[in-house]
């Protein structure tokens, strides 16, 4: 059994990753049955004990859950509220349509947030206007979920928004009068510095109960597990794995799990056995990951490399999570393994994040912003 999230408990905090589910990984059909993969049976090929999926994707099965044969104890289900599917793909969610299967479901939720993002780009308004008017439109949301809410067993985590101290602030202020149990947070773009200023605001504000949303990288992945020291608990989760595996048969390297070899149709390679000992990798070969180039069976050739390969992607980026999180505990190993990986960016945001224990982050925030040049409100926008 592998569950690194056990092995995460340091003093008071823990961290939990919660691996994103996809429409590729597991069909909610069922027409695939047959190749179904999972991580949280007692008959998975290896275990893991949490799970994120988006409303926006879970909501046409009611019972979602018990469908899926979802533990109901020692297991965390994290049901994202569908924000940011709503703003992507540009379609009307029921915030309490949201909230009921929520209620019927998971452990931890999510308010049902408007991104405040220019439509069609990851980018913020450069127009502060803007950004308040997105603003108010999640108020508006979280007002209703909050005097809807039916249930005292979900956790409701806030979902803010911003990319400046300006613009967090502002999110967080507009939705303060609003108790939910937790915050999340949705640092775009994903990049080091981002995450860092998330987490201090975070911190700043005295939050607990924390989730980064898809904040997972082999340089970013650092900076959140530096983070966790901040809160009681810290989940982020990812859903790179399971696409690139379901649907590109991108395989990551155990050692490199930024590098990949994609199999499927157009393989070329020549390797004679996979190159990794996981459990997924111990029951496969490279024949069966390119079953699409034997066979004419779309039903084989759809589901089963590609749910296999989704599998092998997550317990590789479980170990190197496991891994940081062993090693973050020594902040001189932690540093030296960054700096050889050449991770400049993940070490100036741990630093930056060591200040803000150190001397609090509105003073972080003005000398990193004396020191750029710019306003300090504005900062990172
Ligand atoms: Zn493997």
């Amino acid at each position: 059994m592998f569950a690194p999230s056990d092995r995460g408990m340091i003093g008071r905090t823990s961290l939990k990753y919660t691996p994103a589910w996809v429409r590729n990984n597991i069909d909610p059909k069922r027409e695939h049955q047959e190749f179904t993969l999972d991580w949280w049976t007692d008959t998975a090929i290896f275990n893991y004990d949490a799970l994120l999926v988006s409303a926006f994707y879970g909501m046409d099965i009611w019972d979602f859950r018990e469908f899926y044969n979802i533990p109901t104890k020692d297991f965390t289900f994290i049901a994202d509220s569908g924000g940011f599917q709503l703003w992507s793909q540009n379609v009307k969610i029921d915030p309490i349509e949201v909230l009921r299967w929520m209620e019927h479901n998971a452990d931890i939720g999510m308010t049902l947030d408007v991104p405040p993002l220019i439509p069609g780009s990851m980018k913020s308004f450069e127009d502060f206007e803007m950004y308040k008017k997105y603003s108010d439109k999640s108020k508006k949301n979280y007002e209703l979920m909050h005097r809807s809410r039916r249930s005292d067993d979900l956790e409701i985590l806030k979902v803010i928004h911003g990319a400046s101290p300006r613009e967090l602030q502002y999110f967080y202020d507009n939705v303060a009068h609003l108790d939910f149990d937790g915050y999340a947070f949705s640092p775009k773009p994903a990049r080091e510095e981002q995450i860092a200023l998330t987490i201090s605001f975070a911190k700043h504000i005295g939050a607990k109960k924390v989730h980064i949303f898809l904040g997972t990288g082999m340089s970013t992945l650092p900076v959140i597990i530096y983070g966790k020291r901040f809160f009681e608990r810290l989940t982020y989760d990812s859903a790179s794995f399971s696409l690139q595996g379901a649907k590109f048969r991108s395989y990551v390297l155990p050692f490199k799990p930024s590098s990949a070899i994609d199999f499927g149709k157009n393989y070329t390679g020549t390797l004679d056995r996979l190159p990794c000992n996981c459990p997924v990798c111990q029951i496969s070969t490279v024949d069966i990951f390119n079953i699409d180039k034997h066979t004419t069976t779309a039903k084989l050739s759809e589901s089963l490399p590609g749910g296999l390969i989704a599998l092998h992607n997550l317990y590789v980026w479980l170990s190197y999570m496991d891994f940081l999180e062993a090693l973050s505990s020594s902040y001189e190993h932690y540093i030296q393994f960054l700096r050889v990986q050449g991770f400049q960016d993940a070490i100036a945001a741990i630093e930056m994040m060591r200040k803000v224990e150190e001397i609090g982050y509105e003073d972080v925030i003005a000398e990193t912003a004396a020191s750029k040049g710019t306003d300090a409100r504005t900062i990172f926008e």
